[in-house]
Parts: C-alpha cells; structure tokens; sequence
C-alpha cells in the first residue's frame, strides 16, 4: 500500500513538472532594469550527445531585413545541471557552440534592450517590451518542440503580461508548442490597462479580443479608444467575412504609446504589436490607424502566407515576391476600413489616395522597377541598417504605397467593369489561400483573380502589366464614377526637381539624392553639390529658389552656378511643370455629383457590417 502510494507521488510530480516546464524553459528576469539589462536563461533537456549550437536571430518575422540581434547579448555561458561551467565557444558573431556535454545543458546571458517598437527590445522600469527574436537565444534543430517561459518580475514595478502565448498554471508560466509560434508571440510586460470584448465568427465560435493599452490614458479616454478599435474589428471581419479561428480563442493587441518607445506596428498571427512615441491622447486616429492596418495582416500575411517566406527563417533576411499584396493591399484597406468606420471623411481620404498616387506615379522607382521587384528589396531597406549612402530615391518606390494604389485600381475595375469588388476577390483568395492556410504565390493570385472575374484574359493582362511590369493604370479614367478627379496639384508652375537642401557657407547644400529626369538631375547637380548661384542671383536659402521659379514658365532655361567637390561648376537647368498630383472630388471642382456617384461611394466607403 505505501509503496503504491509512494508510486503515485512520483507520477504526480513528474506530471506537474513536465506540464509546468517543457524541455526548453526559458527564464528572464530584471534584476538591472533601470540600465536596460535583462538576464536570460535557457535550459535544455534530453539532449543527444552530439555538440549543441545556440544562436541568436539575425531577423524577425514581418521585418524583411536582417537586424542582427546577436550584437545586444553578452556574458553567454554554459552549464550543466549541476552548475558546472561547459566549455562553450562563439563561433560567429551570433552562434555559440557547447561541443561536450550532459543531457541538460543551461545557458545564461545578458541582455541589452532599449528600442521599444516592433522589432527590438525595451527594458526599463516601465515595461519589459520583448519581441522574441530579439530576446531569446535558441538550439539549432529543435524547432518542433515545445517550449516554456517564467517571466520573473520585479514585484515592485506592478508589472502584468500580454502575450499571445499560452497561459500555464504555474505564475507567470506560458507555453509556445513549437519554436514558429515563440517567435511569433511578443510579449510585453508592464502595468498596463487591459479591456476584452467577444466576437461571435459566423461558424458559432466565439473569439476573444484583448486590447492592452500600455499607455497614460484616463477610463473614457480608454472606452472610446476601445469603442473605435471594436469598429475596426467589426469592418475588417466585413471584408472578409469572418475573423481567422485564433489560437486558445484569443486576439491580443498590445499597444504601447509613449514619449519613450519608437513608432511601429508589427503583425503575428493571434496578436500585434504596436509602438507609438507620444502620448495617446494627442494621437488616437494615428495609433488607431496603424492598428487598422496591423489586424488587417492577421488574415493577410499571418494566414494569407506567402509561399517563399513560408516557414520565416531567423537565420537569414526574408526575400518575398508578393509584399506588393501582403503589404499593399493591407495599406489600402488599414485606410478604406478607417473610412467604412467613420473616422475620416472624404476629403481626408481624397488626400491620402492623392499622397499614395502621387508619390508612386512621380516616383523614378516605379517606372522601372515592378511592384515584383521593390517586393524583393525588403531585405535592404525595411529597416536595414548600413552606413553607406545607397541610391533608394532613385530605384525604391516602397511597396506598402505601390501594392496599395494597385489595390485601388484593382478595386475600381472590379466596380467599374466586373459588378464586384475588391472585398470579393480578398474573400476568395482567403477561401482559396488563407482559411485553410495553403502558402501562394503570385500567379495563384492571379488564378484567384481569373476565377473571381470569370475573365482569365484579364487576370493574365491585369498581372502583367501591373504586377509584373511597369505600366500604370488610368487612375484618372477609372475614379470618374467615384466622382473624383486626379488633377496637377500646381498647374503651370516651373519647378526645377524635388529636392532637399541645407545652409551652407557659400550657398546652399543639396542634402538628398538628386532624382532621374528631374530638371536639376539632368542639369548634372547630385547630393552635396553647393549651388551658389541661380539666374545669376546668389542663393543661400530654399525660399530663394522658390522666388527665382515664381519668375518663370515651364521650358525656361536658367544658369545655375555649383560647387561640386570642391571644383565650381556651370550648367544650364530646363525647367519643367511641377508634376505633383493630388485627388479632388467633384463637389471641389464644381462638377455635378449624381446619384450614381453617391452610389458608388456609398458601396465603395460606406460600412459593410450589417447591422
Ligand atoms: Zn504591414
């Protein structure tokens, strides 16, 4: 009888612990917050004899360049159960080796993080805002095992947790059930309010929302937000349909405002996580707005998958062809839903697509590079960092405006000529991709689109024009029944190129890349090149140039005198028409605005949620 007693006291403890802690646990605490320092610790179980290689990410999903996360750990050791010290060499910059060792092995670091915002790490008294890759070394090739966290806090900071994992019974204890899922679930850690609502999805389930709120923000200040974010929710389910069936039932939005954080958003798959510097009352349609956009990817990107940066790889940078519509199309609608809801109005609205359209039309990038190809350039220029100057003016146009202006005219000829819309092609592609979490490419978009308009020609010439080349579509033509005009913001007016410039000695600094075809590039003038005199008039501020262009046409021909690398210089720059571009309604212009184009704006910006 004791012995079967004794018996099922093991088998209880052994249960407890294994449901407690899995063979990797991981635990970090804060003893040196207030100089941004976290310590970390990872122990291994069951190991095979073979050498053990740990390392750090060198990218985080969502960001597509590399970030190298290996340079803010230090003080990395190895152990065994018994605290003994192992041998452990660094092999790269990122990659630590424990050639010889027990079944368990425990390794211990420091962490530095003071960046708050979607990527990097920020510990300070006030929060532990932790995104995994940047947080967490890890063991080469256990990716399908499951993990535990302990998140030792100060008791004194009153900090809680959000997070997307899973909760455990022990305190502060959560589980992720594969290595993917780990690095997909930031976390924050801080005194924040919290508010939770409930979504029914049309199948019957129920799901959760979370709004954290890591912010200064009085009770009405957080019901109102509260109230506007359950709007965005409402009209993105619209879009699509229904809300993607979320692990553990739950979607967390963490949301952290403050004077101290970077500004950011970054999407995962049952959560987001988003930075904003400032103070949240003072900016609650901006925070709201990148919110909008961030839960719009928990359909596209986090389930929409592409298929080539599908599994992400933390080792590497992630190169993806279909950013143009992970990204693009998410920036079209994080801005359509904001208007469907009711916080923006028309002329608002009118002045975004306007800024979209004319940046991407008047952008050197665009006309010779496809949406294609500024997709692929992620990896250098979504936040990567170097210090060499590179020529992006010239050759990027980012693929968030350029996916997005498609997405616009994507959705116009839907309305204009298929009697659909763009909420029925993202309905299909989810059906088709999303829900059942089958990774795409683009030319299973564009088999999408064909199923979609019953009209595989113009799928096929849609995608190759657009997607795949450099043509733009009509935008003039195709907003008409929108009641809408995209017009010259300054007709007439001489312009010689957009440009920056800075004071200097003797003149005035051109302080950014010069841009192709613009009368100044043509003239030869480049970055840092001093203009001294124009129209044989001395220059030493922009209000100058501005003055001297006033006092000419289009086709003009003026003198400019440069300093370039210390050798003065002469040319002769042709001016050409200011071809900046803006969007205007019809009520602006003092066209007739008929029931036809209320309708139209009313099917296209008007709520979808059925009341
Ligand atoms: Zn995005």
């Amino acid at each position: 009888m004791k012995k079967i007693l004794a018996l099922l006291v093991v088998i209880t403890f052994t249960a407890t612990r294994s449901s407690a802690q899995e063979n990797i646990h991981y635990k970090i605490s804060f003893a040196n917050y207030r100089h941004h320092e976290a310590q970390v610790q990872l122990v291994v179980n069951k190991l095979s004899s073979a050498p053990a290689t740990f390392r750090m990410s060198r990218s985080s999903a969502g960001r597509y360049a590399t970030a190298e996360f290996g340079k803010n750990v230090y003080n990395v050791k190895a152990f065994d159960n018994n605290d003994k010290p192992l041998t452990i060499e660094r092999v790269s910059g990122d990659i630590y080796k424990v050639a010889h060792h027990p079944s368990t092995v425990k390794i211990t670091y420091t962490l530095y993080g003071d960046y708050g915002d979607g990527t990097y790490d920020d510990i300070d008294s006030s929060e532990a805002h932790l995104n995994m890759p940047a947080t967490f070394m890890w063991i080469e090739g256990h990716d399908q095992e499951p993990i535990t966290f302990e998140f030792d806090m100060p008791q004194s900071l009153h900090w809680k947790v959000a997070t997307q994992l899973k909760p455990m019974p022990a305190t502060n204890t959560y589980y992720a059930r594969n290595f993917q899922y780990m690095m997909d679930s930031p976390t924050e850690l801080s005194d924040f309010h919290l508010r939770t609502w409930t979504v029914k999805n049309p199948d019957g389930k129920n799901e959760v929302m979370r709004l954290v709120m890591h912010a200064k923000a009085s009770d009405s200040l957080m019901n109102a937000y509260t109230a506007m974010e359950q709007k965005v929710v409402k009209e993105e389910e619209a879009v699509f349909g229904e809300l993607p069936d979320y692990d553990y039932g739950t979607y967390t939005f963490i949301e952290n405002v403050n004077p101290f954080v970077h500004g950011d958003g970054m999407e995962h798959r049952n959560s987001t996580f988003i930075t904003y510097r400032g103070q949240l009352v003072d900016n609650v349609m901006n925070v709201l707005s990148t919110s909008s956009h961030e839960f719009f990817h928990c359909w596209n990107v986090k389930c929409i998958r592409p298929r080539d940066i599908e599994p992400f790889d933390f080792k590497e940078a992630d190169m993806s062809s279909s950013l143009w519509f992970a990204e693009g199309f998410t920036q079209y609608y994080g801005e359509l839903v904001l208007q469907r809801a009711g916080f923006k109005d028309l002329n608002e609205y009118c002045g975004i697509l306007g800024g979209m359209l004319n940046y991407v039309l008047n952008s050197p990038g665009s006309k010779e590079f496809s949406e294609v190809t500024m997709s692929n350039q992620a990896v250098f220029t979504d936040a990567g960092v170097s210090i060499d100057r590179t020529n992006y003016p010239n050759i990027f146009t980012t693929y968030y405006y350029y996916g997005a202006v498609t997405a616009l005219a994507l959705d116009f000829r839907l309305r204009n000529d298929y009697h659909l819309t763009l909420d029925d092609y993202m309905q299909a592609v989810w059906k088709k991709f999303g829900k059942p979490y089958i990774p795409y490419t683009n030319e299973g978009l564009e088999k999408v689109l064909a199923e979609v308009t019953k009209d595989p020609s113009f799928a096929k010439s849609f995608f190759n024009k657009y997607i795949y080349g450099t043509q733009k579509s009509d935008y003039k033509t195709q907003l008409k029944n929108a009641g809408l005009d995209l017009v010259k913001a300054n007709p007439g007016k001489a312009w010689m190129g957009n440009f920056r410039t800075e004071a200097a000695d003797n003149g005035l600094q051109i302080s950014t890349n010069t841009l192709k075809d613009q009368p100044i590039y043509n003239a030869g003038l480049d970055y840092d090149d001093v203009i001294t005199e124009l129209d044989g008039k001395s220059i030493s501020s922009a209000e100058d140039i501005q003055s001297i262009l006033a006092a000419h046409q289009p086709g003009d021909k003026i003198e400019v005198k440069y300093i370039h690398r210390e050798v003065p210089n002469e040319a002769e720059i042709t001016l050409q028409e200011d071809p900046s571009l803006k969007v205007v309604t019809y009520e602006e212009e003092g066209k007739p605005v008929t029931e036809a184009i209320n309708q139209f704006r009313k099917a296209w910006l008007g709520s979808k949620v059925s009341k």
